[in-house]
């Protein structure tokens, strides 16, 4: 293997040491965290900018480890994704997420749920029969699960995962190109994938209100977006100025935690009754 080559220097540098090393533990650990109930699901709502209303909520990934505290999935996703586990860890999201979701349904029957898939995921054979036999299991409206393909690595354009994607698309649910604007999830992925919406990354979003060339770049993806039949959500919004922007530019979605942290389960429950009540 290419990796081997480089062992000797790593062994020498300390900081790569010790990132192989908490790597290696936490994978050994991510299955028995599973079992053990350490892996929950939070919720972070989704804000419609038209209707001022909460219209869905994106299933984020937790892991109370008993002695580290919290793991953020940045650190043990990308292990997962080497290590095949994130296949398990993704059906435990979706699970949770369509289930959690029906509980809404008193509230709001058209409520969607947004799950993270990662791009290792659209190489597995047997995931739309999967997702497709989840959502029979639970009755799910197909269009009320959007899946947000995160971009860890690159989409191969003509094999198995591009066949995947549309396999998907068929099932009738809706794909979101996450972190739009960053690494490969640009203007080809646009171009070439069955989605129905992307997500502006937060880095673009952030100064919109105060920085004139972040204004122009975030209203001409919006309007890009739109003339393609895209929808638009906004992630990372903390300020109102920011959410004021967005409004103005006619961007369609905003998240973040002006509208709300990602939650658990019952205080997504909590806020929806709330929102709805009003
Ligand atoms: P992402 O999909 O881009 O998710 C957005 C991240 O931004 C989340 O971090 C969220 O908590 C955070 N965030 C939301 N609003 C704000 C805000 O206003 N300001 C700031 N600074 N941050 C905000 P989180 O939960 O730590 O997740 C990090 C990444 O881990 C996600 O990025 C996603 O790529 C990945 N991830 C999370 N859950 C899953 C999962 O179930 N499966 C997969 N494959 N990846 C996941
Ligand atoms: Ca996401
Ligand atoms: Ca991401
Ligand atoms: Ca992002």
């Amino acid at each position: 293997e290419a990796a081997s080559q480089g062992s000797k220097y790593r062994v020498h540098d300390p900081r790569r040491l010790e990132d192989a090393t908490f790597r290696q533990s936490l994978l050994s650990q991510l299955d028995l965290a599973l079992a053990n109930g350490e892996i929950w699901v939070a919720y972070q709502p989704k804000l419609d900018l038209r209707g001022k209303r909460i219209i869905g909520a994106e299933a984020l990934i937790r892991w109370s480890h008993p002695d580290r505290g919290m793991v953020p999935p940045d650190q043990f996703i990308p292990v997962a994704e080497q290590s095949n586990r994130i296949a398990g860890l993704t059906m435990f999201v979706l699970e949770h997420a369509i289930r959690d979701m029906r509980r809404l349904d008193t509230f709001d029957p058209e409520f969607s749920i947004a799950v993270n898939l990662s791009v290792r995921m659209l190489g597995e054979p047997n995931l739309a029969d999967e997702i497709a036999a989840l959502l029979a299991k639970h009755a799910l409206p197909p269009h009320r699960l959007v899946l947000e393909i995160t971009e860890n690595e690159e989409i191969d354009p003509n094999g198995m995962h591009l066949k995947t994607l549309y396999a998907l698309r068929a099932l009738g649910l809706h794909l979101s190109i996450d972190d739009y604007g960053t690494k490969f999830s640009t203007l080809d992925y646009i171009r070439q994938l069955p989605a129905s919406e992307i997500k502006i990354d937060q880095r673009f979003i952030g100064n919109v209100h105060q920085d004139r060339n972040a204004w122009i770049m975030a209203r001409s993806t919006v309007e890009l977006a739109h003339s393609l039949g895209l929808k638009v959500v906004a992630e990372g919004v903390e300020l109102p100025e920011t959410l004021a922007a967005l409004t103005e530019m006619d961007c369609d979605v905003a998240q973040g935690y002006l509208i709300s942290r990602p939650v658990r389960f019952p205080d997504l429950e909590r806020f929806i009754s709330a929102t709805k009540m009003r």
